[in-house]
């Protein structure tokens, strides 16, 4: 993709929650994670509150901004950030139905660490993913029930699940209502989603803007604040029961060694493992952590999970 086509590949879209035509742009946002190219404005729906890019690409084009270092797939991606993600979801979803095996489907999966622990905790696991190497990593490395696609897509039968899970996913989608509806008919009566997204009303999202590391343009479709988490929910038919604020300190960290370097962001730092921007990411982690324990206690955490159940039958 060239500086010159980007351009070709975006639509227009109403209000992604309420179908609203009427919004106001607060900034344009660039890709500040791989680098690729586009200016993306990032609007707000005068109707409904809800944070999203307009013009987006459209969903032939998305492709074309995820590049193969955007989820690294393999032994590589084990890392004790991924591990902690995924051990600490298990313990959030051990909490819904203490004590017994649920039936939990993991949406947009990845290779499925998460569900290899939950499998070996017990649970009668299955996923769901876009990438077809994250599928094929899963499947045959960790012995996964993995299907290539997206939820709407997923052969499974309706009222059949206890437990979906979506980690960091709602916020890639184009259409975050019809995968709402569609989990709300797949979970049974009583059954939980489990949600996590990016809080644009949070801390850091109102201190860097445009430059905020968890926009993420133009991955990144929609943008949640708990009131508009809220909305989606129960549009699709489901109750929130609980909004938790994460003191997680990525956000804040990225946002600000973008800021501080230039190079920015996670992906970029990879590949320069044995660099000072690692030492420096680490020391600024240290009052990040304090900054970020703080917001989530006021209810601004650059990330919220959400527990959402299914209550009509
Ligand atoms: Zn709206």
């Amino acid at each position: 993709m060239t500086e010159a086509d980007w351009i070709e590949q975006l639509e227009t879209t109403p209000c992604p929650l309420c179908s609203s035509g009427r919004h106001d742009q607060l900034f344009v946002a660039r890709d500040r994670l791989v680098g690729l190219p586009g200016e993306f404005p990032v609007v707000r729906c005068r109707e409904c509150s809800f944070v999203f890019l307009n013009p987006r690409p459209s969903e032939d084009a998305l492709p074309n901004w995820y590049p193969d270092v955007y989820y690294p797939v393999g032994g590589g991606a084990e890392t004790p950030e991924a591990i902690a993600v995924a051990r600490g979801l298990l313990s959030r979803v051990e909490t819904i139905h203490s004590g017994r095996s649920q039936s939990i489907l993991d949406v947009g999966c990845g290779t499925g660490l998460f569900l290899k622990f939950a499998r070996d905790a017990g649970h009668q696991v299955q996923g769901v993913e876009l990438s077809q190497s994250a599928v094929n990593y899963g499947r045959n490395v960790y012995g996964l029930s993995i299907e290539t696609g997206g939820v709407e897509s997923v052969s499974l039968p309706e009222s059949s699940l206890d437990v979906i899970t979506m980690w960091h996913v709602l916020e890639h989608l184009p259409d975050p209502v019809a995968t709402l509806e569609r989990i709300a008919r797949l979970l049974k009566p009583g059954g939980v989603l489990l949600f996590g997204v990016p809080n644009i009303e949070s801390l850091e999202a109102k201190l860097f803007g445009r430059r905020w590391f968890s926009l993420d343009a133009p991955r990144h479709l929609g943008h949640f604040s708990p009131e508009t988490a809220r909305r989606a929910v129960g549009s699709a038919g489901m109750t929130i029961e609980r909004i938790d604020h994460s003191a997680g300190t990525a956000g804040l960290v990225y946002s600000l060694m973008g800021d501080l370097t230039g190079v920015s962001l996670k992906l970029r730092g990879r590949q320069f493992r044995n660099s000072s921007y690692h030492r420096l990411a680490g020391l600024i982690g240290v009052p990040a952590r304090a900054v970020c324990t703080v917001a989530a206690r006021f209810g601004r955490g650059g990330a919220i999970e959400v527990f959402a159940r299914k209550t009509a039958p």
